[in-house]
């Protein structure tokens, strides 16, 4: 009996050690922040934030309006900014940045720089702090809609807090008596109706001295209210040596009535750990649904760092009411609305892996942005592609079917199903504002069976994407019993053959009368292409792999050029972009032939040797990518994150599996990258990989088990995972060439394997 407790004991011990592991501490926000206009690591920033948050806090290092916002090789902070930038391309919206002084009063941000040094800075998901040169630490911790910051003085001499309401329209107003500042800002890049506006309220600890605003480039000392294109305000503050001034701010993109409330109901009566500490257990629930247990510590960094830029976007855009409803201020018709939506995201990216992730892990997210995407087509007419906060003209394809059609066959059934399938009929069949929602070049493409170029710009990209689309489409109508709807895009679906030139083996453009655009280069970017050459695009049937390995004349031919690629030196030509852009740079850098993993269209590429029946060389491919270009670190990525996609792909690579047909529910087999990862869905399943002898050199899978059955197969269904289970891989350090070479271990695709 007494043995029986101690065992009890241990077990328990040995969970809870599990469970205890503080794995937001794992988390760099730093990494990718290495970047610039010309070369991205990353193009991140430190988003102090809770998962999916309303409004992100980072620190500033570059000048207003620039997309750089922090670069980590920059030396100087300009402000502490609240947030919404999903991409330095896309740019900020409702931005409000704050900058505590000492000394001299500056107001400009072009002028109020403090140089500070990384070793004084301390970044995580939950606190952002740093003690810049002059004297002065800050600190800030968040909430959904509201932070709280923390400053230090060095010194009672001008203790000046600046608050800089922007450009583009905006109010700062300073209640002396009640220690407040309120007002609005309007700033942003695009993609909002007239009326956009957030409202921001701001309390302060201590009494202010004196205050004043700067309208435009003029200083009204003294006065409390500006109003205009421009302005900041400032005070300045008398903290006793020892104190902190505290800064409580909200803000809602509804009005001035619920920015006060999300004040009252998030920060109001908490303190500044009280609120750190509410975000780390936020964070640590959700990293939570993955547990890694692994020694390679830096591996282990890696993985929840990537997994925290997954859990930043889509950002909620909704609040709650008094009552603690969800509503909120639709970027779409400026109107006030019950129920969801999420904002800022490219689908051309995060279809890919992102939203696959969420399905898996996160279905209750996956549920509201399917109610989301319903209510933005009733809102505007069409379903988003890439929305900042509302439809912006970015990207190209109809991903957002991919989105729903995953969902549905993953088991998301809580949205509007028959809405959802008006809208993405509606989005196959015209052409909206701007050029990205909607299908543009549909007229040639439903005529000819592809997009001509150059009457369209990326016309072969926009066909691919298209025909993807339109299986994601013919999926989902199948499985809602429209079977007319299904079989009429299951044959679009196949419009990828037409733009595949079987002399040269590659995809191609193909020009109006039905000629191929000459001269060819698979190399050359740009043109028929979307940020990438035919070296990356050939490879996106993601639904029929098979039928592509059929046009490449079988299984053989395609593994070889799925080889040539990776073996081709690493030559470009830059065609119609007319410079190097910095995709082109990443691909050179990274020194992996032609595969370009800085950008999103290849990404799933190293796993179709999957579908050939040479799984080992998807093993060894995704396991080089994972070591050789992921590191916890400011020059971690290879290239644009990209709002977790490129993050990710890591994740689920290290899961040991990734989503090469997202609205297949099915995930190609990688090489597991650690000892054991424990998934905990929601559902109260858990399903577990382990990798026996997983070392640096052994990422070829020698034998596989199935929840104790032996598996052979190259892909692993959803529904095996979400059941719950556990899958053994035994590893080993030379390829098992008879391991996943017969043809029902090969992923499903559209055309069916023959033998
Ligand atoms: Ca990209």
């Amino acid at each position: 009996m007494r043995r029986k407790i101690l065992i009890i004991i241990l077990l328990l011990t040995i969970k809870f050690s599990v469970i205890a592991e503080n794995l937001i501490d794992y988390v760099n926000p730093l990494m990718g922040t290495e970047s610039t206009f010309s070369f991205s690591h990353g193009n991140t920033y430190p988003a102090v934030a809770v998962p999916w948050g309303v409004n992100f806090w980072s620190p500033q290092t570059g000048e207003n309006r620039s997309g750089w916002m922090y670069a980590y090789t920059d030396t100087i902070i300009r402000g502490f900014k609240q947030t919404h930038q999903p991409s330095p391309w896309i740019n900020d919206y409702a931005v409000l940045s704050v900058m505590p002084l000492s000394g001299e009063l500056k107001i400009s941000h072009k002028e109020r720089g403090v140089s500070f040094l990384h070793d004084n800075e301390e970044a995580h998901p939950y606190l952002y702090s740093v003690k810049m040169d002059n004297g002065v630490r800050v600190s800030m911790v968040p909430t959904r809609s509201s932070s709280i910051i923390e400053v230090e003085y060095p010194s009672l001499e001008g203790q000046y807090f600046v608050i800089d309401a922007q450009h583009g329209g905006c109010k700062v107003e300073i209640d002396q008596m009640r220690r407040r500042v309120t007002g609005y800002v309007k700033n942003h890049n695009g993609g909002v109706p007239a009326n956009f506006t957030s409202y921001y309220v701001m309390e302060f600890s201590h009494p202010i001295a004196e205050k004043g605003v700067a309208i435009n480039d003029s200083l009204f000392a003294g006065r409390n209210v500006g109003e205009h294109d421009r302005v900041c305000g400032y005070l300045r503050f008398i903290v006793p040596e020892g104190e902190r001034l505290t800064v409580r701010v909200s803000s809602s993109f509804i009005s001035a009535q619920q920015a006060q409330l999300n004040f009252d109901r998030e920060v109001r009566h908490k303190t500044f750990n009280e609120v750190k500490e509410d975000a780390i257990s936020q964070w640590n629930e959700l990293l939570g649904r993955v547990v890694v247990e692994d020694e390679d510590l830096e591996a282990k960094k890696t993985f929840y760092s990537c997994l925290y830029r997954v859990l930043l976007f889509p950002r909620e855009f909704y609040e709650y009411d008094a009552e603690g409803k969800p509503y909120y201020y639709s970027p779409y018709d400026g109107e006030i609305h019950e129920g969801y939506m999420y904002t800022d995201n490219g689908f051309w990216d995060t279809f890919r892996a992102v939203h696959p992730l969420f399905t898996l892990l996160y279905p209750e997210v996956s549920e509201r942005v399917m109610q989301s995407l319903v209510n933005v087509y009733e809102e505007s007419g069409f379903l988003p592609e890439w929305a900042s906060p509302g439809h912006r003209g970015c990207m190209i394809g109809n991903n957002s079917l991919s989105l729903i059609a995953d969902a549905y066959v993953k088991g998301i059934r809580d949205f509007d199903a028959e809405k959802a399938l008006e809208a993405m009929v509606h989005q196959t069949e015209t052409q909206g504002e701007p050029l990205s929602v909607g299908r543009n070049g549909y007229k040639e493409y439903m005529l000819l069976g592809y997009v001509p170029y150059p009457d369209y710009y990326e016309a072969t990209a926009k066909t691919l994407e298209y025909a993807y689309a339109d299986w994601c489409l013919s999926t989902f109508a199948s499985a809602l019993g429209k079977a007319d709807i299904a079989s009429d895009y299951k044959s679009t679906s196949y419009n990828y053959e037409n733009v595949f030139d079987k002399s040269y083996g590659f995809m191609r453009g193909k020009t109006r009368k039905g000629d191929w655009v000459f001269p060819f280069a698979p190399e050359e970017w740009g043109g028929p292409f979307t940020e990438g050459s035919s070296w990356h695009y050939t490879w996106s049937v993601m639904h029929d792999v098979e039928g592509l390995s059929k046009l490449m004349g079988g299984h053989e031919n395609m593994t070889f050029m799925l080889d040539s690629m990776f073996a081709a030196p690493p030559i470009y030509n830059y065609g119609t972009y007319g410079f190097v852009i910095h995709e082109i740079a990443e691909m050179v850098a990274l020194n992996m032939g032609q595969y370009a993993h800085g950008n999103q269209p290849v990404q799933h590429a190293a796993y179709l040797y999957d579908y050939t029946l040479s799984p080992w060389k998807t093993q060894y491919h995704v396991r080089n990518i994972m070591n050789r270009l992921y590191n916890p670190t400011p020059d971690g990525y290879c290239g644009d994150e990209d709002n977790g996609q490129t993050s990710a792909w890591y994740v689920f690579s290290a899961m040991g599996f990734y989503p090469v047909c997202p609205g297949r529910a099915e995930y190609a087999m990688g090489s597991p990258l650690f000892d054991k990862v424990t998934l905990n869905m929601p559902s109260g399943k858990t399903f577990v990989v382990s990798a026996l002898n997983n070392k640096t050199d052994n990422v070829y899978i020698n034998s596989a088990k199935l929840n104790g059955k032996k598996y052979t197969k190259n892909y692993i269904n959803h529904f095996d995972l979400t059941s719950g289970g556990e899958l053994k891989f035994e590893m080993t350090d030379k390829p098992n060439l008879k391991r996943g070479v017969e043809i029902e271990d090969a992923p499903k695709s559209m055309t069916e394997i023959k033998k």
